[in-house]
């Protein structure tokens, strides 16, 4: 994902360089009055809600928390409202170098994670998907078609059919369909959740509405859908940018937030997930930071290190009443 908050900042400082995703886009939802009832309030913010928590007594093999390494492949898609060769190839980097080196390191240390793929981003570099695959316990999750803004989308038509080919495209390349999203941008529209049921995923990351796995309510009735929250506290996008520089933050800085984040996920017994962008921290200096990361969180004992749909999928074997709830 690329945050709207980040966006909206260097639209202020570069509407031309970057071109796309300003903001909420066309499609927001519709305000709520200075004036609302309390019925108009609660309404208003009804369509995703935070329900249950679905965190499980213990994770796989008496573990005290969760780690799932997420990576949202966006390289060039960022650069799709205006494809400029430089700007372009900034998010080649992604395909050509930081998403094998990301790859080295997670095979090195032998954990897996998900991947959340535009179709864009797979046409472009067919040669990622077999990578990824090479793990079998990696997992590979649905990001849009062009990376394109689903709020920004009023029509609920095209929103579904451009999430069912973004599905089928996915499911071509990879062999098997995928059962989690994260939306572009983590924006969802009011529409978004609907489709996302209609179209049997499993589970969700694009919201943060806990530091855990929790059930997604909608106009007060369960969705059955899995939320694996994301944070921006651990999006690398947020402190690096889109440009790359190298400037600053440090990346040592970004290992000390990475550090907090799972020191309190461990005494809490819950989850982290870390989100990386290829063309983001696939650069040398801050590699090395998330393997350094890596080799502290494996300095403790009872760490489970799991793939979303793993993650997804022990869940549910916990919880009968998810399972029932997802068939209806
Ligand atoms: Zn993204």
């Amino acid at each position: 994902m690329t945050s709207k908050f980040m966006w909206a900042s260097f639209f202020l400082i570069s509407a031309s360089s970057f071109g796309q995703e300003g903001g909420r886009g066309g499609g927001g939802a519709p305000s709520i009055a200075d004036d609302a009832t309390e019925q108009q309030i609660k309404s208003a913010v009804a369509t995703v809600r935070v329900g249950r928590k679905l965190t499980p007594a213990s994770w796989s093999n008496g573990a005290r928390v969760a780690v799932c390494f997420t990576v949202d492949i966006d390289n060039e898609t960022l650069q799709r409202r205006n494809p400029l060769p430089v700007p372009l190839s900034g998010g080649e980097y992604g395909a050509t170098t930081g998403l094998p080196r990301i790859l080295a390191l997670l095979d090195h240390e032998q954990i897996p994670a998900t991947f959340f793929i535009p179709a864009m981003s797979a046409m472009l570099h067919p040669e990622m998907i077999p990578a990824i695959l090479k793990n079998s316990r990696n997992d590979i999750g649905l990001h849009g078609w062009v990376h394109e803004s689903w709020p920004s989308i009023t029509d609920m038509a095209l929103e579904e059919r451009l999430l069912d080919q973004s599905i089928e495209y996915l499911t071509r390349a990879t062999g098997t369909r995928p059962i989690g999203v994260r939306a572009p941008s983590s924006a969802f529209s009011l529409h978004s959740l609907e489709l996302i049921r209609k179209a049997g995923l499993q589970y969700d990351s694009s919201l943060m509405g806990m530091d855990e796995p929790y059930e997604i309510m909608s106009n007060g009735k369960r969705a059955g859908i899995i939320e694996i929250p994301m944070s921006n506290i651990l999006n690398d996008y947020e402190y690096y940018g889109e440009n790359a520089t190298g400037a600053l933050p440090s990346p040592e800085a970004l290992f000390e937030i990475y550090k907090g984040e799972f020191d309190l996920a461990y005494r809490e017994r819950t989850l982290v997930s870390i989100m990386l962008h290829p063309h983001v921290s696939g650069h040398r200096s801050r590699v090395l930071q998330v393997e350094k990361f890596i080799d502290y969180m494996k300095s403790k004992p009872d760490v489970w290190f799991a793939s979303m749909r793993e993650v997804a999928a022990y869940i549910r074997k916990q919880d009968g009443s998810l399972r029932e709830q997802t068939k209806q």
